[in-house]
């Protein structure tokens, strides 16, 4: 397969590497592409998807595909259209996404805007995220941003190379508390225990998912605070790594730091193509810590180190 690509790449003397890089993807069809385009957090304009339906029809075989991280993408594209793409994708203020060693468009779940689950807004994060950093090249491998709005995780943020998920830390309100016991029910983690009427929490087995607050049927229990569990080094793929926790409740601002000090740490310390998870398993987790989380003034989580049910030697789930 890859002698042909080679071959076909001499043939029509375009560099099919370069172009992936830019979202356009051959196919192993011959002259036929697939077009990738940017959707970060799955999210688009009634307008865009009328336009990418407009564009499979026109310049593709009528089909568009939804790839696992949210982009829309048109195959069975013959190059002599990519000009005319771009034209239509300017009209509606539209772009491609990218491949390659650089940062990928961030994906996210709904989060607090429509979701009921949700805790905190990450698409609103998504974007501002997908606007300042889609793009820039990592110089080893590519590298994958998350935003999930809560502890269920459905945008995967524990298989991310930097994850962010949505946390809610519980607090009682004694006085108003009438020791109904709903919230103890509704803790899937088995945290919560009436003792002498009143809830109270293991912090250990706590998980910040806020179920209990919304179970509470009269406002007893509150969010002391809610924010982002901030996770790094995950990946899926042939081998993959799940992340380590290393953070929580940064600010929006201090997401921001975090994401670019990190890309600077893998681009000054990662080798070769490894992604950022093998790179902090061969110099050690610490050396991240004190390097990029300390400094950035961040609540790092107790155990950071305990990277769950991770077996080192072979970047492995168990
Ligand atoms: S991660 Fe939570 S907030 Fe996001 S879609 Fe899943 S359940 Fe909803
Ligand atoms: S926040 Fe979630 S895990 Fe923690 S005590 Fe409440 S229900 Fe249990
Ligand atoms: S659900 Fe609310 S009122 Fe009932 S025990 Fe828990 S905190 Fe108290």
């Amino acid at each position: 397969m890859e002698a042909q690509l080679r071959q076909e790449s001499r043939r029509l003397k375009m560099d099919f590497e370069k172009l992936k890089s830019g979202g356009i993807i051959k196919q192993t069809q011959r002259d036929l592409f697939t077009v990738r385009l940017r959707c970060p957090g799955g999210k688009l304009t009634s307008e865009q998807l009328r336009k990418a339906a407009d564009i499979a029809e026109k310049y593709g075989w009528g089909e568009v595909h939804t790839s696992v991280r949210q982009s829309i993408e048109i195959p069975y594209v013959h190059h002599q259209h990519f000009d005319a793409i771009f034209d239509e994708l300017r009209e509606v203020n539209w772009s491609l996404a990218s491949c390659g060693p650089r940062i990928r468009v961030p994906t996210s779940c709904g989060g607090c805007t429509y979701n009921p689950n949700g805790l905190v807004d990450t698409q609103a994060m998504c974007m501002e995220v997908d606007r300042r950093y889609f793009g820039i090249p990592t110089g080893h491998h590519k590298f994958k941003i998350a935003f999930s709005g809560c502890p269920i995780d459905c945008a995967r943020s524990r298989a991310m190379d930097l994850g962010f998920q949505g946390i809610a830390e519980p607090r009682l309100v004694e006085e108003l508390c009438n020791g109904c016991g709903l919230c103890v029910g509704s803790c899937d983690e088995n945290a919560l225990t009436l003792v002498d009427g009143l809830p109270v929490r293991d912090h250990e087995k706590c998980t910040y998912c806020g179920d209990c607050i919304k179970v509470c049927p009269v406002d007893a229990m509150v969010a002391a605070r809610k924010g982002w569990l901030v996770r790094v080094g995950g990946k899926h793929g042939k081998h993959p790594i799940h992340s380590y926790e290393v953070a929580q409740f940064p600010s929006d601002e201090q997401c921001f730091a975090l994401i670019e000090k990190t890309l600077g740490w893998y681009q000054a310390n990662g080798q070769g193509r490894e992604r950022i998870g093998t790179t902090i398993g061969r110099l050690g987790l610490p050396k991240y810590l004190e390097e990029v989380v300390k400094p950035l003034g961040l609540e790092i989580i107790e155990k950071p180190g305990e990277r769950r049910k991770f077996k080192a030697e072979g970047n492995m789930y168990t």
